[in-house]
């Protein structure tokens, strides 16, 4: 996809780097040689800019601070999560270029699993509607009488596909995630996603917050892949890999991506938390509510992009993701300082 210009918060060019990929809300780039010039096709630098969705729409205008609200989230959740699960993970540093401080992490370049990994503690969204036809939902049986918002009697794993961009996810069964990495490693990423959403809840409880569901991606070093299927490093990068054939006891299934974010999960303050109608969300409540609102003179049902937000609806949302930060971290919210180096 063809770098977005529109985010003057995610540099198109960083010295030293090259871009090599665009998403919805990150950069992925390439570290240089400073010698040679060439690709560090190792690490990754994983760049979060400010732009915010809504609705399906990824919106004009940015809320400032939260790529370094996110990144810096999901680094406190690797360092929780690291004290009670023997789990790698995917960050290699912090040290970044100043001119993407505090939003930016160094990653270990992955071959990325091709299953969206979600886990649902909660009961809402799609899971509410497919529970709703079947009373399953991605072929786990659940209790009669649940609405939404209802508490799960233990989180689920619900994966889905990873689309190509432009494309949306699509629910699958564990079956299909058989099918896609074969017993071993789905067992292995039900596991871990299940795992991760359950630790992350006993600990946001404690401090307000409910966490309905989550995504989590993870990934295998190449090197290590390669190695294991007795492939080239380039294919294990980049090549088509027989899943099956991995085993995670030797082949390190890392934690990718970005953890426990307001973007990659849904956030619910518990003292609103009422099963039985929609649940306020605790990120992005204004803005959909201005959204919907006359004021904003935007018809969702449309195709046309949502408008510009005025500054309050900007401060208000701003405002919300600082207070997820802090109330989860207990620390205030300071944008990073560039590094000395
Ligand atoms: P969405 O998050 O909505 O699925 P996206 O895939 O475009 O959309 P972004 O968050 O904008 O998401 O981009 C991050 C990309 O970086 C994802 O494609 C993710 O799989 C990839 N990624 C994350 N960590 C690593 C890693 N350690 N190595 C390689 N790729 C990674
Ligand atoms: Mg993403």
């Amino acid at each position: 996809p063809a770098p977005d210009t529109k985010t003057p918060e995610v540099p198109v060019e960083l010295p030293g780097h090259e871009l090599v990929y665009t998403g919805k809300v990150r950069g992925l780039y390439a570290p240089l040689d400073p010698a040679t010039g060439e690709r560090d096709a190792s690490r990754l630098l994983l760049v979060a800019s400010d732009r915010i969705s809504a609705y399906d729409h990824v919106l004009d205008t940015p809320i400032p601070d939260k790529g370094t609200v996110l990144t810096q989230l999901s680094l406190w959740w690797i360092d929780q999560l690291a004290d009670v699960l023997d789990l790698p993970h995917h960050v290699v540093s912090t040290d970044v270029p100043a001119e993407v401080a505090g939003r930016a992490i160094y990653v270990r370049r992955l071959r990325m699993l091709p299953v969206e990994c979600v886990a649902r503690a909660f009961l809402t969204g799609g899971g509410l509607a497919e529970y709703a036809a079947t009373r399953s939902v991605s072929g786990v049986r659940l209790p009669e009488g649940l609405s939404d918002g209802s508490r799960l009697p233990a989180p689920i794993f619900t994966p889905s596909t990873k689309a190509p961009v432009g494309e949306h996810d699509q629910p699958i069964s564990y079956e299909q995630v058989v099918e896609i990495v074969g017993p071993r490693l789905a067992e292995r990423l039900r596991d871990l996603t299940v795992t991760i959403l359950q630790h992350g809840n006993e600990i946001a409880g404690q401090r307000g917050i409910l966490i309905a569901d989550t995504k989590v991606e993870f990934g295998v070093d190449p090197a290590q892949l390669a190695e294991a299927l007795g492939i080239s490093v380039e294919q294990a990068l980049e090549g088509e890999v027989d899943w099956a054939a991995v085993d995670p006891d030797v082949v390190d299934v890392v934690l990718a991506d970005e953890v426990l974010t307001p973007d990659s999960s849904r956030f619910w303050r518990a003292s609103e938390w009422e099963p039985g109608r929609p649940q306020t969300s605790y990120d992005k409540q204004v803005l959909r509510d201005w959204l919907t609102s006359p004021a904003s003179g935007w018809d969702r049902a449309s195709d046309t992009p949502p408008p510009a937000l005025p500054d309050e609806v900007v401060e208000l949302t701003r405002a919300r993701y600082v207070e997820a930060y802090e109330n989860l971290t207990g620390q205030p919210f300071t944008v990073p300082s560039p590094s000395a180096s």
